[in-house]
């Protein structure tokens, strides 16, 4: 009988595909079932329906060999970030650098109660995140890219600097993806995703999830999801896991249409500035005007003007039209969600929008 190979000695493109999967023996199913239960026949390990369930264990398993770490699936990206910004003592400092503005609410919301000091800084800046960490520092929050300013930070500069004040250093790598940046390779203590993006991929599901190295840090943050009850469904793990089988898969098409569809767009006239990383499937134009990029996003036939990102199908979004988004965030900039659609047919939908201009 064939011994189940072991994800950990493979390369990511047949890590995704085969971790996660029920053992190579007679009449086993290739996928794990999708086990409908609140909870399960006493005297066993598994008890209760909010501590375990087969499709999380497939799902986490998966992610963790992906990253490199131990995963915690959550019901969202937002349950993820509150568990973690739970462990965080009254008073201490968390620095954040541009994140996502659903971070830098859940920060916001604390620091009014006075549970937590916040920094912003621009992550791409890496002398003022130097400076802003000190003895105070907690927390390092680091998104890389940032959403939606595009901004990349110089991530094992960062870490080093923060686990010499004794921080601990997140990294939200919800747009890299395993993929293209494994930061507990870098020294990261926690990875964040919001899996309803590019790890689901298929614009189906809202689903969060931590990766650790350390298993204590593990267990302290399974504790909290045990007793707070941020958990996804079965079936939403499920999908997200069948997502996650084809993500090398996508992010290679999404992102070389992404740097192809970057080099068309900096030569339009229309468009002020193109901001692309130089990897992954996520960019930023900037229009003149926030009317401009209005007019651009609901003249496509192709691109849907949507929130949310990381789908097989192309997304845009003006992201000032959140009054919670930051206001270093241009009135004109489009954040661009490139999927795996034809790269010409999605060229020439931006063109003819962009021609109107
Ligand atoms: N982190 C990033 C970078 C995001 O873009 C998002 C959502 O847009 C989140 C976290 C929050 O994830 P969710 O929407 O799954 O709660």
């Amino acid at each position: 009988m064939a011994e189940t190979p072991k994800p950990s000695t493979l390369r990511p493109s047949t890590v995704a595909v085969h971790a996660g999967r029920p053992p190579h023996e007679p009449d086993q199913p290739l996928n794990v079932p999708i086990t409908l239960t609140s909870t399960y026949v006493a005297g066993g390990d598994k008890e209760y329906g909010r501590y375990t369930n087969d499709a999380w264990v497939a799902f986490e398993d998966t992610l963790g060999a992906l990253e490199g770490g131990k995963a915690l699936a959550f019901s969202s990206g937002q349950a993820a970030t509150a568990t973690l910004l739970d462990l965080v003592d009254q008073d201490s400092v968390v620095v954040a650098g541009q994140a996502y503005l659903g971070t830098i609410g859940q920060l916001a919301d604390r620091e009014s109660r006075g549970r937590v000091k916040t920094r912003l800084v621009d992550v791409s800046d890496t002398a003022a995140v130097l400076e802003a960490i000190d003895e105070d520092t907690a927390l390092l929050w680091l998104e890389s890219p940032t959403n939606p300013g595009m901004q990349v930070a110089d991530l094992p500069t960062l870490i080093a600097a923060a686990h010499e004040v004794g921080a601990r250093v997140v990294v939200d790598n919800t747009f890299a993806t395993p993929i293209l940046q494994r930061p507990l390779e870098l020294g990261a203590d926690v990875v964040l995703h919001s899996v309803t993006k590019y790890l689901a991929g298929h614009s189906d599901v809202v689903m969060g999830a931590l990766v650790v190295s350390d298993p204590a840090l593990w267990d302290v943050l399974k504790g909290r999801r045990d007793l707070y009850g941020a958990i996804p469904g079965p079936f939403e793990a499920w999908l997200a896991l069948r997502g996650l089988r084809t993500l090398p898969l996508r992010i290679e098409r999404a992102s070389a249409s992404a740097a192809e569809l970057a080099r068309r767009l900096e030569a339009h006239p229309a468009v002020s500035e193109v901001r692309y990383p130089g990897m992954g499937a996520m960019l930023a134009v900037v229009l003149p005007t926030a009317e401009q990029a209005e007019l651009l996003t609901h003249s496509t036939l192709l691109w849907v003007h949507a929130t949310s990102l990381g789908g097989v199908e192309s997304t845009f979004e003006r992201r000032r039209r959140w009054s919670g988004e930051s206001p270093d965030v241009p009135e004109g900039l489009v954040r661009v969600s490139v999927g795996i659609e034809d790269v010409d047919d999605l060229w020439s939908d931006l063109l003819q929008a962009l021609d109107k201009l």
